[in-house]
């Protein structure tokens, strides 16, 4: 995807006050990010490692979904799979909560995805990032249908917290 600025990940979030917008910690290693290789910037708030954000670029337009990630369980051995890039990891995928834009949001619904804890979907499923032995699914579709894939997942799930 196409770099993005911090002023354009501040205006890009569809699911918080413009209150949080304003406080949220945005990385400050933008410049060093691989975005070629991303379909999406996914970052955690070191202050306070349960919120999580992802920001994409959608027809151009940078949009961003604020989340509450949960922990693992301690010493959780079960293996789960990313619903946006289907890599498989043991402990390390995690139930991220968005809450929904707009009323809905205030009356407290949202919208929950199960995706890598390091929301690193994107080097993953170009192989920057290793998950393990069967992290990755044999299929005999291309990288290209693979970061497609991925790119409508997370697109998928925009829509369902803007819906
Ligand atoms: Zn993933």
């Amino acid at each position: 995807m196409e770099s993005l600025t911090e002023q354009e990940i501040r205006a890009a979030f569809v699911n918080c006050t413009k209150g949080e917008t304003r406080r949220l910690s945005v990385p400050r290693d933008l410049a060093d990010r691989p975005w070629e290789d991303l379909d999406y910037l996914g970052w955690r708030d070191p202050q306070a490692p349960d919120r999580a954000y992802l920001v994409t670029r959608l027809d151009g337009r940078a949009t961003g979904l604020a989340l509450r990630a949960s922990t693992p369980a301690f010493g959780q051995t079960r293996r789960s799979m990313c619903s946006m890039c289907l890599t498989s990891h043991t402990g390390g995928v995690c139930l991220m909560v968005a809450p929904k834009a707009g009323k809905a949001g205030k009356q407290g619904n949202s919208v929950g995805a199960y995706i890598c804890g390091d929301l690193c979907c994107s080097l993953y499923v170009r192989g920057r990032k290793d998950a393990g032995a069967g992290a990755r699914l044999h299929e005999t579709i291309t990288l290209e249908e693979k970061i497609r894939r991925t790119v409508g997942n997370v697109a998928a799930f925009i829509a369902k917290v803007t819906a």
